[in-house]
This record gives structure tokens, sequence and C-alpha cells, in this order.
């Protein structure tokens, strides 16, 4: 597939071409319509590969077609939660979000990680986030303290699961999820998937696509 042949609105592929997107990776290309298909995913996918974008895009269009059913002035809370292991990725991952919904309206992103002062964490969540992207501790916090409610989300990504099991993260990740509605999408991408993280997986996913790369 080629990113035109996605459907997607011209302001997402103008920022694709921007970003120097021209065509997709081998994990965008299995992952993009598998995602925007609505199916759970389980991808072997490493820093590199392009999984950050494979798993954003499907986040970015499923926003915008919620956004396009309802009015804008809405508050229906953040609708696309990535969870990843550290505070490095998951700058990572809202800086390459922020270049694709570069333009599109009512697509703030928050960046709930530990490391970094909570309060300016809290404040942002007061302004219509879309898409959350945490660490799993840090976003437990907030919960603990009902600065953010999980019930609109719909697509959950957890991000180098085999890292989350390895820093002991798997029973805080389960706790989060505990607060997203049952019937949302999971992609979850591993560099490796072993014995532990296929468990962690066949917990989060429901009749998944398998992609591996
Ligand atoms: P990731 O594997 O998600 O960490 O991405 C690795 C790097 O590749 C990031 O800097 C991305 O901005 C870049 N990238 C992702 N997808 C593409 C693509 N289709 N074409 C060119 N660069 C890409």
């Amino acid at each position: 597939i080629e990113f035109e042949h996605c459907n997607f609105p011209s302001v997402l592929n103008d920022n694709l071409k921007k970003a120097g997107y021209e065509a997709p990776t081998p994990v965008q290309m299995q992952m993009v319509p598998v995602g925007l298909a609505g199916r759970d995913v389980i991808a072997s996918a490493d820093t590199g590969s392009g999984k950050t974008a494979a798993f954003l895009l499907p986040i970015v269009v499923c926003a915008l077609e919620v956004k396009n059913k309802r009015p804008v002035t809405s508050q229906y809370g953040p609708m696309g939660l990535v969870l990843t292991p550290t505070r490095e990725l998951a700058i990572q991952i809202e800086r390459q979000t922020k270049e694709l919904v570069m333009g599109l309206p009512n697509m703030r992103t928050a960046l709930l990680v530990g490391g970094m002062p909570l309060p300016p964490q809290l404040h942002r969540l007061k302004q219509n986030i879309k898409i959350i992207i945490a660490t799993p501790g840090r976003l437990l916090e907030i919960l603990k303290q009902k600065a953010v409610q999980l019930d609109g989300v719909r697509i959950v990504v957890v991000d180098e699961a085999d890292t989350m099991l390895k820093m002991g993260f798997q029973q805080q990740v389960l706790d989060v999820l505990e607060q997203v509605p049952e019937d949302h999408q999971t992609l979850l991408a591993s560099a490796t998937i072993p014995l532990g993280t296929e468990q962690l997986a066949a917990r989060l996913t429901q009749d998944p696509v398998r992609i591996i790369i």
C-alpha cells in the first residue's frame, strides 16, 4: 500500500510528506490497514521500524472520525492512549504525534510521564486532550487524583511490551486498562515476544492480527 491509498484527510497526507514519510515502512504497510479496520494487533517491531507512526495513524484517523460525528464544542475526553515504558520514548512519540496532527483541529496531546513535574501535566489535562502519551506509573498517579477519565478511549497502544515487563510495569499497565472501556482496540508492539510478553499480549488483545517484521 501507499499512504495515498489510505484515504487520509489531505492535511494528514501533507503532514506525512512534511515529516519526510514518502512511502510506508513494512510495519506501517501491515499495521495501518489492520489498525484502521479496528482489529487488535500484536506486532513484533523494534525502534527504527516506523512502528510509532504505524500505531499513531489509526489513532489520528479514529479521532478525526469521532470528532466528525459529534459537535466540536463538546468535551469527550481522550480517545487515544499510548502507554510506553520510558519518559524518553514518550517524548519521542509525542513529537511524532504533533507532526502528524499539525493543522488538524481539536487534536491536542498530553504527555504524562514520571520524572517531570506533575502540576503542568494536570493543568494540560483541562484542555480537551484527544491523545494521551504516558508512562504507566505517572498515569496511574493522575488517575488516582481523578484528573482525567479514560471512559472515552477507543484505541490503546502498548508500546515496547517486553520492556514494560522487564521494568516491572505489568500490573500498572493492567491497572490503567481497568479504567478503559472494555470494547477498546489494542495495538501492542514489542521488539521481542518471549513467553511472558506473549501471555501479557494474550490478556490485552482479542482475536489479534500478528505482524512480524
Ligand atoms: P520508530 O521506529 O517509530 O521509532 O521510527 C523511526 C524513525 O523513522 C522516526 O524518526 C520516524 O520519524 C521515521 N519514520 C517513520 N516512518 C517513516 C516513513 N514512512 N518514512 C520515513 N521515515 C519514517
